[in-house]
């Protein structure tokens, strides 16, 4: 991307004020977007500049930072003691810091304007499960141990923007609430998010989120999913002298190679996996019970809902072939049931939005380029509400996120920390003059 740095970051700046002339206006938030996306001001801000120039002589505090919560564990409705980790963290830096009661760890910095509020987020928890080694090696310049980058860049990040905030005596304009939230992964079903959003909705303005590492992507459109599990039972019996009692395996079996034949569309994109199936208890037992975890994600609500009605048809169906093929149905029946384990609502941000104005603007600052995606994040809940929310890598590089043999780099991350507080900034309204 070095190539053609200089006349790109020349195209960018005039795009930067086409998109700003071509927007309306008539309401006080395209007022407030005029001024976050005017870079130049934010960027020549002596605070501001301030802040920016704390980054780069405390990477190694930032690193160390990274390397001490990641290897707090911090499995799903785990979060506890990292939690207290972060909480101490952001006491540091004058922040007045809360637990809520989902494990929510909140520190406020007071805004010339207290009604309103914006967020910058980073999610606690891993997918690593109580007991996984996560101990961080060293291998040049990367580290490596399972929940690394995803989310402990996140978090390092969260730490150092704060501080370096703190230390450039920056008083915003809105209040600003740091966060380090619990439930992102998996079953967590995004809870934490939930609840903050929940408490704050009336005032909440705009949500950062700090996902992973990277600056290459903004997500502005929340992917919809649902995350279903199918449950069959029936008597249960002896292979042989048993034989012909309905099965609750093959009515599983059936239902799933009816399901797997449904028809989606490429656009809007849907998908369907099915992750998980267990059931049973030995060879030569027809078993009690079979159940499936079945998760499924659509650009369009109305498909995701159409996907869980076929999912629950063909279970329906499934368990009807099987019961009308089984010689023996005077023995019990089988009875099923799906259940919602998780749904994460979709959203989008809209083109126009403030949010996306500031980090379009903080992009040009540090000559970064954006590209959007549609992924699943804490942004969902936010964006289904319609509260402006972005998801953004924290800088650096990493890679095998969710695996045993996830690494991060921080070379280079200055520049996704100068994007975060710039955005935030901008979206935070930052003071104009030198104070
Ligand atoms: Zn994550």
């Amino acid at each position: 991307m070095n190539r053609t740095r200089a006349r790109s970051r020349a195209v960018k700046r005039v795009l930067v004020w086409v998109i700003l002339f071509a927007m309306p206006v008539r309401s006080s938030l395209a007022r407030h977007t005029t001024r976050s996306a005017s870079s130049g001001q934010l960027g020549e801000n002596a605070q501001v500049r301030a802040a920016l120039a704390w980054f780069a002589p405390n990477v190694n505090w930032i690193n160390e930072q990274q390397v001490r919560l990641t290897e707090i564990p911090a499995p799903a409705f785990q979060e506890g003691q990292r939690a207290a980790a972060v909480k101490t963290l952001l006491s540091g830096v004058g922040l007045n810091v809360q637990n809520d009661s989902t494990g929510n760890v909140i520190g406020e910095l007071r805004g010339v304007n207290e009604k309103e509020i914006v967020v910058l987020s980073a999610h606690l928890d891993t997918v690593f499960p109580a007991g996984t080694d996560v101990k961080v090696r060293r291998e040049g310049s990367r580290m490596l141990a399972p929940g690394i980058s995803d989310n402990g860049t996140g978090l390092a990040a969260l730490a150092a923007i704060a501080r370096a905030i703190h230390e450039a005596q920056i008083k915003p304009q809105r209040t600003i609430l740091f966060v380090a939230d619990v439930g992102e992964e998996g079953e967590g079903n995004l809870r934490g998010m939930r609840a903050l959003v929940d408490a704050y909705r009336s005032r909440l303005k705009a949500v950062v989120v700090l996902d992973g590492a990277g600056t290459d992507h903004v997500t502005t459109i929340a992917l919809a999913s649902r995350r279903l599990e199918v449950i069959i039972s029936g008597p249960g019996g002896h292979s042989w002298s048993d034989f012909g009692m309905p099965n609750p395996i093959n009515a599983l079996v059936r239902g799933s190679v009816r399901f797997i034949n449904t028809k989606v569309p490429a656009s809007p994109r849907t998908t369907f996996n099915l992750g998980q199936i267990e059931g049973g208890t030995s060879i030569n037992s027809i078993p009690y019970e079979a159940r499936l975890k079945v998760d499924v994600r659509s650009e369009s609500e109305s498909e995701l809902t159409r996907l869980e009605s076929a999912l629950r048809e063909c279970m329906s169906a499934g368990v009807r072939d099987e019961m009308e093929s089984s010689r023996d149905r005077s023995r019990g029946k089988l009875e099923w049931k799906v259940e919602l384990l998780g749904s994460r609502p979709g959203g989008e941000l809209a083109a126009e939005s403030p949010l996306l104005a500031a980090l379009r603007a903080a992009d040009v600052i540090v000559e970064n380029e954006s590209r959007i995606e549609r992924s699943s994040t804490d942004a969902n809940i936010p964006l289904s509400l319609g509260i402006d929310a972005i998801s953004i890598g924290a800088g650096g590089n990493g890679g095998g996120a969710h695996s045993l043999q996830e690494w991060y780099d921080p070379t280079g991350r200055e520049m996704g920390l100068k994007r975060a507080l710039l955005t935030l900034l901008g979206i935070a309204d930052a003071p104009e003059k030198t104070r």
